[in-house]
């Protein structure tokens, strides 16, 4: 077993492929560079998992679903239960480590590791609460007896912004339904999943109930295991493009689906809310994580008549942001996650500056080592600015106003996405109606975070299918199966 010492951690981490139960280097031997984003530089090497791997993965999850699918509910719920405590043991370490591979800024470290761990403690409670029902038939002749089943071996794919919380986001329900797991974490951000798949191992997992392939060519395990009649079950969370591209792959064996994609949150300021309780939901719903979050909101549309005084006020909150390496005293603002992520920042705000806005602050790339970009204000955005229909995912807040309810209501909902929106109002019946017609999966309502693991977290359109967390997210691993007999 090869591990790696990470400055800061306490132990070494494991940097093998996780497959039936040991952790190996992989058919092919080859491993990848996980790199530090506040400096560019290699943090440590990664196993390179192949399609061979995905083969021997999934040979290893289906051996194990017989004995796992009949495990007691109360024993699978204490695996979870003891992974959430070792978790929380190791919560100093599980930051850290998520602040070297992802950058982000040691507070929201620290947040995620305890929100991914509390799925853990959220579905040891739900493993036990698998239901069913036995009824008669309303012509009398017979019962129905329905039941739930665990749906099968499980493809989970996750997103590099919060490496735990999408992990455990999965596992916590496949575990809790019984259903062995592949997960493919990001090629940026493989170690944090590697990390936590160890403590669940060492709660006491059977070997083969969840099997870890870092890779740098995700392709060739996708496309492995979605044509494998083995696999029953695909979670994915990250973009709605790649998303869009593993659906397709996903119907040629019709595998069972949960979609979480991309989002382009609206955050609408109402003329009566109370301002600075808006702003301080702003900063929270802009700068959870830089900015690089699915929830994050990506356009505020501000009622004219306060919209100035809503600017002033969110530039002196974000010029606060004080930036650079995530673990450094005072810092709240870490790196992006890479290159190609900046570019994508600064391409954005450029366009948009091109346009005629103005940053209040901010606005542009500092010189440098590492992948910063700076808290931004952009105010006077031209309403078709690239910075409105993209996922801008960094710490940029381009503002737009508007002067009635229905503009704002439509202005939030042109848009293909729609995962969260945001509504700051002091009429809590007017912000009821809005979030009616507001068309996405969620609505903070005079909040800027809305994530729980014992909510339905999930959209509509095109950010996805299906809903992680709460009792929702246990049923997307399961199957319902009806018995009709005559007793
Ligand atoms: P991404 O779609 O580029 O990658 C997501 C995962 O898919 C990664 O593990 C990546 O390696 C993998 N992948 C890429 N191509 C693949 C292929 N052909 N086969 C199999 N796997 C493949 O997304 P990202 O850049 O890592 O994450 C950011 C995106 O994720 C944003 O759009 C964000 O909104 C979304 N996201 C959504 C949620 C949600 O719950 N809705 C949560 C977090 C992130």
């Amino acid at each position: 077993m090869t591990t790696e010492k990470i400055s800061g951690l306490s132990a070494a981490i494991p940097t093998d492929l996780l497959i039936g139960g040991k952790w190996v280097a992989g058919s092919e031997g080859a491993r990848f560079d996980v790199i530090d984003p506040a400096d560019g530089k290699t943090l440590c090497t990664v196993a390179d998992a192949t399609a061979a791997d995905a083969t021997a993965a999934i040979d290893a999850a289906s051996g194990v679903l017989p004995e796992f699918a009949a495990m007691p509910p109360r024993q699978r719920a204490e695996i979870l239960r003891t992974a959430f405590e070792a978790m929380t043991k190791r919560l100093d370490d599980i930051a850290l480590l998520m602040v070297r591979e992802n950058g982000k800024a040691l507070t929201d470290a620290r947040a995620e590791a305890t929100y991914a761990a509390e799925f853990f403690r959220w579905y040891a409670e739900e493993a036990v609460r698998i239901d069913g029902n036995y009824t008669t038939a309303p012509a009398g002749a017979n019962k129905i007896l329905v039941t739930r089943q665990p749906v099968g071996v499980a493809l989970l794919i996750t997103p590099w912004n919060f490496p735990a919380a999408m992990a455990t986001r999965k596992w916590g329900p496949a575990i809790a339904a019984g259903c062995p797991t592949i997960l493919k974490p990001a090629a940026e951000t493989p170690l944090t999943a590697l990390l936590i798949a160890q403590i669940l191992m060492e709660a006491g997992l059977p070997d083969g109930a969840i099997n870890i392939l870092p890779t740098k060519k995700a392709a060739p395990i996708s496309e492995t295991a979605l044509a494998d009649p083995r696999v029953r079950k695909l979670s994915f969370t990250g973009s709605t493009e790649v998303g869009r591209s593993l659906l397709k792959l996903a119907a040629d064996n019709v595998v069972n689906t949960s979609m979480e994609l991309g989002g382009n949150a609206p955050f609408l300021v109402f003329g009566d809310a109370d301002l600075d309780a808006a702003v301080d939901g702003a900063m929270l719903a802009k700068m959870r994580n830089g900015g690089e979050a699915c929830t994050a909101a990506n356009r505020f549309y501000v009622e004219e008549s306060v919209a100035d005084r809503f600017a002033e006020k969110l530039a002196a909150a974000m010029s606060g942001m004080t930036m650079g390496r995530g673990d450094d005293d005072g810092v709240k603002l870490g790196p992006l996650v890479n290159e190609a992520t900046v570019a994508k920042v600064d391409r954005l705000v450029t366009e948009a500056v091109t346009g005629g806005a103005r940053a209040l602050v901010g606005g542009e790339r500092p010189d440098g080592d590492g992948f910063f970009y700076p808290a931004t204000v952009l105010v006077d955005v031209a309403e078709d600015a690239d910075c409105l229909t993209e996922e801008i995912f960094g710490p940029v807040a381009p503002i737009v106003t508007f002067t009635s309810e229905s503009e704002a209501v439509r202005k939030a909902n042109e848009t293909p996405f729609g995962l969260v929106s945001y509504v700051y109002t002091g009429d809590l019946g007017r912000g009821l109606r809005v979030s009616e017609a507001l068309e996405s999966g969620m609505v903070g309502i005079n909040r800027g975070v809305i994530s729980d693991p014992a909510a339905p977290f999930g959209g509509m359109k095109q950010s996805g299918i299906g809903r992680e967390g709460a009792h929702d997210g246990l049923l997307e691993f399961l199957e319902t199966k009806y018995v009709a007999f005559t007793p």
